[in-house]
Formats: C-alpha cells, structure tokens, sequence
C-alpha cells in the first residue's frame, strides 16, 4: 500500500563519505534508497565527503556511485542541493551538475514552509578557534584555489592527505570549546539575515538551541555527523523533527 507523506524537507550534513568508510555509505544507501526520494527537497549542508580534491575525481568508483545515487534522486523529482563543507570546500558545478544538483552559496536563506531559514555548513561560526579561521581564508581565496587545482590531482590528494594528518593531531590538543560555535557569531549572523532559523553542521552536535537576539527569538539546529547511523532533520508546515535511520 502506497503510504501518504506530508510534503517535507530534509537535510543532512557531515557524512564524510569515503572508501575507508562502508558504515555510512551504507547508511547513505538506505537514505537514498528509502528516506530521501519522499522529500521534495534534500539540502546536504557540506562535508559530503571526507574530502574533495578537485571535480576531476568524479570518475574514481566510490564517487561515481555517490554521484549515480544522487542524480537517481534528483530523477524521482527530489531536488538536490549541496552547500560547501570544510572538507569538500572545492566541489565545484562539475561535481554538482553530475549530481543534477544545485551547488549553494554560503551561507543560504529559504523559505522553509513559510519560516525564514538560513542554511550554513556552521565552521564559519567557529571563530574562537583563530588558527583554523586563518586557514579557511587562505583555501577560500581564489588564488590559492586556482593555483591548487592546477596541480595534477595525485599531488593535490597527497597534500590533503598531509593536511588532514596534520589537523587529527592538532585536533587532540584543542579543547571542546574552542571547537564548537561561538555565540557572539551566531547572534551576529541571526542579525544580519534578519532573525531567521538557522541549520548548520560541522560541530557533530546535534542538538536544537534556541536564542534571544536583540530581543527575537531564534531557533538554531546543529545537524549530526554520520557512522553506523544515519540521521536527518526533517521539517515539513508543522515543523522540524531528527530522524535517524
Ligand atoms: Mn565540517
């Protein structure tokens, strides 16, 4: 029996998609398979994969499959977008035309069923950890990107590889707080899209916060990452609600 779905939206964040990792590519599977094609829409708000060193890495097998999974979903008329993560900073339109999705700026306001709704991967937000904000402005200036991508995509994936050795390391020695997101930031950026809900990622915290700025009141959800486990925020005209699967 076909069951009834209440148009609704979904969105995802941090499933650090690799080889290395069955676990959640196959909870990617079964999202994709049963979850994803009853949404009108699905917002992947960054850190798809693990990583991305160029969209000339579409044909390697493991992104070919996510890719054909992708653009599958798009063809059963759920749209697709895709916001950059911190790991998959250079997804390019190659990467998500293949997908037949739609590539987002950071960060994005929606209509979410009739809520004004700000979309963000959520690092930018993290700015205690000063060191890190450094380096996200130099690999998102145009020139260190450009002269990355012009570098044969076996050295650009060897210079990642060392990079993220590098950042599990320093990783250890941060604490929590500097990691999460600081609240100066968000008040910051719930004032300048005009006090509307916010979704975001990065932190692994899942979690619904609300805040009062300059006297509004803000809903924020932290989107988890993904293991074993998928999950995703499901938000439809009576609201949002976590569901894992
Ligand atoms: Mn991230």
């Amino acid at each position: 029996m076909r069951r009834f779905y209440m148009p609704h939206t979904l969105f995802i964040s941090d499933l650090h998609l690799s080889a290395a990792h069955a676990d959640s590519m196959a909870a990617f599977r079964r999202f994709i398979g049963e979850i994803a094609p009853h949404a009108e829409r699905l917002y992947i708000l960054g850190d798809l994969f693990e990583y991305w060193a160029g969209d000339d890495d579409c044909d390697d097998v493991f992104h070919a499959e996510v890719i054909a999974l992708l653009r599958g979903l798009s063809a059963s008329q759920t749209q697709v977008f895709i916001l950059h993560g911190n790991r998959d900073l250079l997804m390019g339109v190659g990467l998500t035309q293949a997908c037949h999705a739609q590539l987002l700026a950071e960060p994005t306001l929606i209509d979410l069923y009739g809520t004004p709704t700000l979309l963000s991967h959520g690092d930018t937000l993290c700015t205690d950890d000063i060191e890190y904000q450094k380096f996200r402005a130099q690999v998102h200036g145009a020139a260190f990107q450009s002269q990355f991508l012009a570098q044969p995509l076996a050295a650009r994936k060897a210079y990642i590889q060392q990079i993220r050795n590098h950042s599990s390391q320093e990783k250890q020695h941060k604490s929590m707080a500097i990691m999460d997101v600081n609240a100066e930031a968000v008040a910051t950026m719930l004032r300048d899209y005009g006090y509307p809900q916010l979704i975001h990622g990065h932190t692994h915290r899942p979690n619904r916060h609300e805040h009062v700025v300059d006297g509004k009141h803000c809903v924020r959800w932290v989107l988890g990452d993904w293991g074993v486990e998928g999950n995703a925020l499901r938000c439809d005209l009576n609201g949002c609600a976590v569901i894992g699967f």
